[in-house]
């Protein structure tokens, strides 16, 4: 019997009513599977701890999740409680900065069943890799003189280990999937920081002769995914581009509720971690709305992880089964609660397997 260690943080908000839907399918998975099982530690960091203890997590946090196979977290944030560039900062950042997560990953699947703003006849399957811990979001950079002279500068770190760590990524994924990879560039804008990407991206592109390649500017490349998304298979960008296609991506979706994401580690050193797009909707907590498929989307993400991509698999075509059914929250069309959609997606596994 394999046992995996999972770190759960339930975090704020709807995070709180979500997290455990997603663990009821765990487990489910586990049954099935026969041979591997979830050992989950809970613990309660968020917005709420925060007005308990001053802090969003303890100053040993990190070393307390380190031991667990992976992170698996809800939303963390609540505005009106915590001001959220605190919670943001003194939680998400801190594990992803801490656990060295180089990387955030975000698939944006076309789903029959969901009235989305964008329905491209051919489908969509993409999946986005951004690069999660340099390029345009630094420090780097602040305000000189003053008055009509006052200028502000803001400057972008691309690091060769960092885009290369990156690119890499997307071509291994892209072996897995159709075997395309488009990268984001500006070069013809930015003139220090793209060239250089666009150059580590050819030099990368050597060693996968069996993938095919293409580079898109990226305000093309951000139309392209309105008219034509099914022309994507794996989108590699630098962090503030993949951060905008992303959001793109998720919105083509149909809802923000369903969408997932991973930030990896890649040494092997720490865990990675899993968490949904979405934040906390406090617009919405408390009703029993709250679509948990972001969630559960995003234990399909970890399953993979782990190397039960065969679970994973079985996962998302039942996710798709109970969307196609008409078993739907209030986000995409539907009428049914958080716990019957996860009823129907534990049904339809059991049925499935
Ligand atoms: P962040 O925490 O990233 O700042 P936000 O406050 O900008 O997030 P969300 O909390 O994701 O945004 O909410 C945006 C909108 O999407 C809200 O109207 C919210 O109700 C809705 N929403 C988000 N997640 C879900 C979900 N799982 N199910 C249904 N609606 C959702
Ligand atoms: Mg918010």
């Amino acid at each position: 019997m394999k046992k995996w260690d999972i770190a759960v943080i339930p975090g704020d908000g709807i995070g709180i009513e979500v997290t455990p839907e997603a663990i009821r399918v765990l487990d489910t998975i586990a049954d099935i599977h026969g041979g591997i099982s979830f050992q989950y530690k809970e613990y309660p960091w968020s917005c709420q701890y925060y007005l308990e203890h001053g802090v969003m997590m303890p100053e040993d946090g990190l070393q307390q999740l380190e031991q667990s196979d992976a992170v698996f977290l809800g939303a963390v944030g609540d505005p009106k409680l915590v001001p959220d560039h605190v919670s943001l900062w003194g939680l998400l950042v801190n594990i992803r900065r801490g656990f060295e997560q180089v990387i955030n990953v975000r698939p944006a699947k076309q789903m029959s069943g969901i009235d989305s703003p964008l329905v491209d006849p051919k489908g969509f399957d993409f999946t986005v890799v951004r690069e999660n811990s340099e390029g345009e979001y630094s420090e780097v950079g602040g305000r000189i003189h003053s008055g009509e002279d006052e200028t502000v500068i803001q400057s972008a770190i691309f690091t060769r280990r960092g885009v290369t760590r990156t690119m890499d990524y997307a071509f291994e994924l892209a072996k897995t999937r159709r075997g395309h990879v488009t990268s984001a560039t500006k070069s013809n804008g930015l003139v220090h920081s793209m060239p250089f990407w666009d150059e580590v991206f050819q030099d990368i592109s050597k060693n996968y002769n069996s993938i095919e390649t293409q580079s898109i500017h990226i305000d093309a490349l951000s139309a392209y995914l309105v008219s034509k998304p099914h022309a994507f298979d794996v989108i590699v960008a630098s962090n503030l581009f993949g951060d905008i296609l992303t959001d793109i991506g998720a919105a083509i979706m149909g809802s923000i509720g369903i969408a997932p994401a991973a930030n990896i580690n890649l040494n092997g050193k720490y865990p990675s971690m899993f968490e949904p797009v979405h934040g906390s909707a406090p617009d919405i907590v408390g009703k029993g709305i709250a679509n948990p498929i972001g969630q559960i989307w995003t234990a399909k993400m970890m399953l993979d992880h782990l190397g039960e991509q065969e679970m994973g698999t079985l996962l998302l075509d039942s996710i798709e089964e109970v969307i196609e059914k008409g078993i739907k929250t209030p986000d995409i069309g539907g009428t049914s609660s958080t716990t019957e959609v996860t009823d129907h997606i534990l049904n339809t596994l059991t049925l499935r397997a």
